[in-house]
């Protein structure tokens, strides 16, 4: 094994800045306490908190990639890209961001009104005062409302009763474009990444259509080892990550000590033979200058 491939990087996580409950000081404290060398905060639709967590990876002698998580709809579904090493002040992206997170809003709201039909009231403002950033209130912070009321023991059951589609809380919406997302991301310098894919319920011709369109427009990598994956689909999405010559990914999508099942930098490496995302952004990770 390289010492690439030993590197303890984690490249997906939340902070406050979309639906994590810590800052993300406090993430970058809990990366470095678990032995993260490599980190990127990966705030939904939003880049507003990385100036923060590279002053905090520096502080703690973590190397650290820029991040953000882009909701895309595609195939009449919701897909994540995760963007990595991108320049977070370029206007194009800075611009696509600020439009995807803008419909959140207006869907929170109608989210709550959906929820009041069935005698839940009072969803909106409750998820709101959840909410860090006040643009980015997300299906996350509803669930955290209804578990705070004692409608659901967990936010798993929020999501199964609630929040998904079919349920009562769940309110279509139209994201970003693949096409977008991918060249808002490369456009500004960064690699465009498909998050944890085995979380999609896609036929295999959609799932071939997603990485076949997302790799003609640009897009370069794909999460093998994550959170939201088993052992048997880190091997299948290795698989993947073979057949369409994709860089593999490494990361937890924690969100928050009370409700992450996976812990930052706690997962296992990524198997043998596949060329990890870092290798081809090493000139884009961000260092603490020497003294
Ligand atoms: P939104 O972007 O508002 O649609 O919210 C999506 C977020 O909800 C994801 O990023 C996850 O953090 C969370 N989420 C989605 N499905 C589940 C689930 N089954 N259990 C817990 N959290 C979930
Ligand atoms: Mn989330
Ligand atoms: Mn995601
Ligand atoms: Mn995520």
């Amino acid at each position: 094994m390289t010492s690439t491939t030993l590197l303890n990087a984690d490249l997906h996580c939340h902070s406050v800045v979309s639906d994590g409950t810590l800052t993300p000081e406090a993430v970058a404290e809990r990366a470095a306490a678990n032995g993260v060398d490599l980190w990127a905060l990966t705030d939904h639709d939003e880049v507003g908190g990385q100036d923060r967590a590279i002053a905090a990876a520096h502080a703690h002698g973590m190397g650290y990639l820029t991040g953000t998580e882009i909701s895309v709809t595609f195939a009449g579904k919701t897909v994540h890209i995760v963007g990595l090493g991108f320049d977070h002040h370029n206007d194009a992206l800075v611009r696509g961001l600020y439009n995807t997170r803008n419909g959140r809003g207006p869907r929170a709201q109608e989210m709550g009104a959906e929820l009041a039909k069935v005698g839940i009231k009072g969803a909106f403002e409750g998820a709101l005062k959840y909410a860090g950033n006040p643009e980015l209130i997300s299906r996350t912070h509803f669930a955290r409302f209804l578990v705070e009321t004692k409608v659901c023991k967990d936010t798993n059951e929020v999501f199964k009763r609630f929040l998904t589609e079919g349920k009562p809380g769940f309110v279509p919406h139209r994201w970003a474009t693949l096409k977008d997302a991918v060249q808002w991301i490369t456009g500004a310098g960064g690699m465009a990444v498909v998050a944890h894919p085995a979380r999609y319920d896609f036929t295999p011709t959609e799932e071939y259509a997603l990485f076949t369109e997302f790799k003609a427009h640009g897009g370069q990598g794909v999460e093998v080892v994550t959170g939201s994956h088993t052992v048997a689909e880190y091997g299948e999405y290795a698989d993947i990550a073979r057949e369409f010559g994709l860089f593999a990914s490494r990361g937890s999508d924690f969100h928050s000590p009370d409700e992450s099942h996976t812990e930052l930098g706690s997962l296992p490496g990524l198997p043998a033979g596949l060329t990890p995302v870092w290798e081809s952004l090493a000139d884009r990770v961000l260092r603490a200058a020497a003294h």
